[in-house]
């Protein structure tokens, strides 16, 4: 079974309801972490995860609220005794100083009980297993500190694109189709994701997280602005703890966590 767990669905800052990015993608037994906010070592543990089961992170772009949780999470891998390999996707640019700042905290090398593979990540193909070929999309959210940040394509049984943040709506142009796209809400209008809507028929379902604090209480008028493009079944605003079962056939059901 495929499903998406919303650990953490703020934006830039934390709020009293949303902790920030971290999504659980489990394909049977295997889970990966895409972004990696605070608290997310806890909220693995309260949605019922084991950290030992986190096969790979994937990091969309070096703001803190996209990864400030894997400094923990490393360490909580170490005290729990994980033997397994964890791979950790991140933005090339940025390698040298994480490894440097691993080692400072002293979470580098025969330190760690697991061996530790961080991947650099550049525009295309990054990462493949059995369940999933994932390609990384560059995004303009960073372009004005000439830094990289992208959006992630996971291919297998489903098709689910993460946003990640972007610049402008224009990031996605590249998007054709998808069984769930996982889409930002704090870098771009509402005005603009309702009208990429409008063109692109062929998103299967739409989840809105990272959320702009703006917009927070408001999550029943942004719903029903978007039931003027997708039937209700294929609309999740994501809060923390929403659970999503994904299913081949397109057929999808909310259950809610926390
Ligand atoms: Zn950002």
């Amino acid at each position: 079974m495929i499903s998406l767990h919303f650990l953490g669905t703020a934006s830039g800052i934390p709020t009293f309801y949303r902790f920030n990015s971290a999504t659980l993608l489990c394909c049977d037994q295997d889970k990966y972490l895409i972004d990696c906010g605070e608290p997310v070592s806890s909220l693995l543990l309260r949605t019922g995860f084991d950290w030992k089961e986190i096969k790979a992170v994937f990091i969309s772009h070096m703001h803190a609220d996209h990864f400030s949780g894997i400094f923990q999470l490393l360490q909580s891998l170490q005290i729990a005794g994980r033997t397994e390999k964890l791979s950790i996707m991140m933005p090339e640019n940025a390698i040298n100083t994480f490894k440097s700042f691993l080692e400072l905290i002293l979470l580098h090398g025969d330190m760690l009980p697991y061996q530790l593979e961080i991947i650099p990540v550049q525009s295309g193909y990054i990462f493949k297993d059995d369940n999933f070929q994932v390609t990384a999309c560059p995004t303009n959210h960073l372009k004005p500190y000439n830094r990289p940040a992208y959006s992630y394509s996971f291919e297998g049984d489903i098709k689910i694109v993460y946003s990640g943040d972007i610049g402008s709506i224009n990031d996605l142009r590249w998007l054709q189709e998808a069984d769930v796209l996982i889409m930002e809400l704090a870098h771009v209008p509402l005005d603009d994701v309702l009208q990429f809507l409008k063109i692109k028929s062929k998103i299967g379902k739409i989840v809105l997280s990272h959320i702009h604090p703006d917009l927070e209480g408001k999550e029943k008028e942004v719903f029903n602005m978007l039931l003027d493009f997708l039937p209700k079944e294929r609309i999740t605003i994501a809060g923390d703890g929403t659970m999503l079962k994904i299913v081949p056939e397109k057929c999808y059901n909310n259950e809610y966590g926390l």
